[in-house]
């Protein structure tokens, strides 16, 4: 595994241990106060003419039914609401001051009508709740208790919202600023990681031009406005109710856009139209769909508005098979995209699909999936922007190898013609500014065809490479070593003066006539190399025309040697 992937992996598993860490705030910790703690509870859905007043005094009851606020229940839908009525399950109410806490009911208003004086109302998206501040849940501090065992009556208003389970909580203060604190630190924790990034997807998206960071930081935004959303948590703490006229369709644009950019950023990291061609186009129906959500949701009718709501949950029914199988798929055929997307987006899967499950009456005693949904958003998150990043490598290495492909030369390794002369010039220019020397050599094989002649053309190829490696060998970082043509090579020594680079000339000559040839005995090769340095004035044609004629004196002194001046006539 490389080093970054590494880094990357256990980058990703400290984070996760972190969310992990953070106190799990399903359930508020019960007051020690034993069963007079507890509630009894029993629903009935209001007859017709029943007001707060018939309520009140027991005179229009219809059928209660009982049920365990410790666990999940699930208001039922109703056109005038629902009635609850709370007795304390010892048969005496606990002394005041008390807080009966809601938690997490969706959008809607939740009444009390208390022991005394007028109802009180409240509700998640209600962010102007006086002194009482609560933060994800619907809470009532109640002053006086009712007289003996008289009950309390709560109305859950009707709402277009989609209704979500909730406990019910008898809580003394100290217990209620626990619950808080913990559910505020945990939240925040957590759409903190969704939006950061974001907004880091957001910077990469701009800075790359890559349209999947676009795509990944609208799936991880949105996703995070719709929990903000839901949670309460852009009412209480964050106080932004007043720029949401309408949290219901905000929570539906917000619910339809992360399902559609999830889509198209699966579509874009797994390349499924390619990988999958002919199942891809239900994968893009899913995400017309939901584009077809969010923009119903906007249109100010009510029909139509209604329509999106009808349309919310069998899409997503539609939708989250469809993706799942698309990428398991994907994963057997080798997609190393599907796998990362399927580990990150799995967990989420599962605890959505509990939390539907919970719809229809079971693991009711799964308080904790709220919160754990929330955690699972934000380790998904974690998760893609690992994928991200790992395209992303994968990219940069295959430009690089191009690179290199288009840079050098296949036999020798060295820098070809063009690079060099794309180099040459560069360095020339440097040196101009900076008024530095630069040296450049020319090197030329002895009597190479006749090496070709006698012992073949693959032992001339062999030869070759060996040269090219003795000079990167022996100049490393030194030089820049090119291929000009076919047994020569040209070497660009910038910051060099004549001196300088005979020395180094000379000690390229030696290297490569005490090596031996492979497959030719105890014969080796030699090299003539002129010298030539900078002048003023001077192109990279000019430079390497006087390196040239300095290479010709040396084959004219003999061979096996530098020079430094054009050969004598
Ligand atoms: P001199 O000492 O005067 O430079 O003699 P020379 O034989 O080296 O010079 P010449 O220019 O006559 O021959 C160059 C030879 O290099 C001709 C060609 O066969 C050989 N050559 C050029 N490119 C390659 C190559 O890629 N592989 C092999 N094996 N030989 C090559
Ligand atoms: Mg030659
Ligand atoms: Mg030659």
């Amino acid at each position: 595994m490389p080093i970054q992937r590494r880094r990357a992996v256990r980058g990703l598993l400290l984070s996760l241990l972190m969310l992990l860490s953070l106190p799990a705030c399903g359930t508020p910790a019960p007051a020690p106060t034993g069963d007079c703690g507890k509630l009894q509870a029993a629903w009935l859905s209001p007859a017709p003419g029943q007001s707060p007043a018939t309520i009140r005094s027991g005179t229009a009851i219809g059928t209660l039914h009982a049920f365990d606020t410790r666990r999940l229940w699930q208001p039922p839908r109703n056109p005038d609401g629902v009635w609850v009525r709370l007795l304390p399950a010892c048969g005496r109410w606990l002394p005041a001051p008390r807080v009966l806490v809601i938690r997490t009911p969706g959008l809607g208003v939740i009444r009390l009508l208390p022991a005394q004086g007028p109802a009180m109302h409240d509700a998640l998206e209600d962010s102007d709740r006086g002194r009482w501040h609560a933060a994800g849940m619907v809470a009532f501090p109640l002053q006086v208790m009712p007289a003996g065992a008289d009950p309390l009556w709560l109305h859950f208003e009707p709402t277009r919202a989609l209704g979500s389970p909730v406990t019910l909580h008898l809580l003394d203060g100290p217990a209620f600023q626990r619950t808080q604190l913990r559910w505020v630190a945990y939240v925040s924790a957590a759409l903190a990681i969704l939006v950061g990034m974001a907004l880091t997807a957001l910077c990469f998206a701009v800075l790359l031009r890559d349209g999947a960071y676009l795509l990944y930081a609208g799936y991880v935004g949105s996703y995070a406005l719709l929990q903000a959303l839901a949670s309460g948590y852009l009412f209480q703490p964050l106080g932004l109710g007043w720029a949401v006229p309408d949290p219901v369709a905000l929570g539906r644009v917000a619910g339809a856009l992360s399902g559609l950019f999830s889509i198209l950023f699966a579509w874009r990291l797994i390349d499924l139209p390619r990988r999958m061609p002919r199942l891809a186009p239900l994968a893009l129906l899913a995400a017309a769909l939901f584009l077809l959500i969010a923009a119903c949701a906007v249109v100010p009718l009510h029909a139509v508005q209604a329509l999106a709501g009808h349309l919310q949950n069998p899409v997503v029914l539609f939708a989250g098979p469809t993706l799942l199988i698309l990428c398991l798929l994907a994963l057997l055929r080798g997609s190393r995209y599907a796998g990362f997307f399927l580990a990150g987006w799995l967990p989420l899967v599962l605890l959505t699909v509990i939390a539907s499950a919970q719809q229809f009456g079971v693991l009711r005693d799964w308080t904790w999936l709220d919160p754990a949904t929330l955690g699972a958003a934000a380790f998904e998150a974690l998760i893609l922007s690992a994928a991200l990043a790992d395209k992303t490598l994968a990219a940069r290495h295959e430009h690089r190898q191009l690179r290199l492909l288009a840079e050098t030369d296949a036999l020798t390794a060295v820098f070809n013609r063009r690079t060099l002369l794309d180099r040459l010039q560069s360095l020339m220019a440097e040196a101009v500014v900076a008024r530095q020397p630069l040296a450049l050599l020319f090197l030329d094989i002895d009597h190479f065809k006749a090496l070709n002649d006698r012992h073949g053309h693959r032992i001339g190829d062999d030869a070759l490479t060996a040269i090219a490696h003795t000079l990167r060998q022996i100049l490393r970082d030194d030089g820049i070593i090119g291929r000009y043509g076919g047994e020569e090579f040209l070497i660009v020594l910038p910051g060099r003066d004549g001196t300088q680079a005979q020395a180094i000339a000379e000690q390229l000559r030696l290297a490569i006539a005490a090596r031996g040839i492979g497959g030719t005995g105890s014969r080796s090769l030699t090299v003539s190399i002129g010298v030539a340095t900078r002048r003023d004035g001077d192109s990279a044609d000019t430079l390497i025309e006087r390196a040239d004629q300095a290479m010709y004196a040396a084959k004219a002194g003999g061979r096996n040697r530098i020079a430094t001046g054009a050969p004598t006539p």
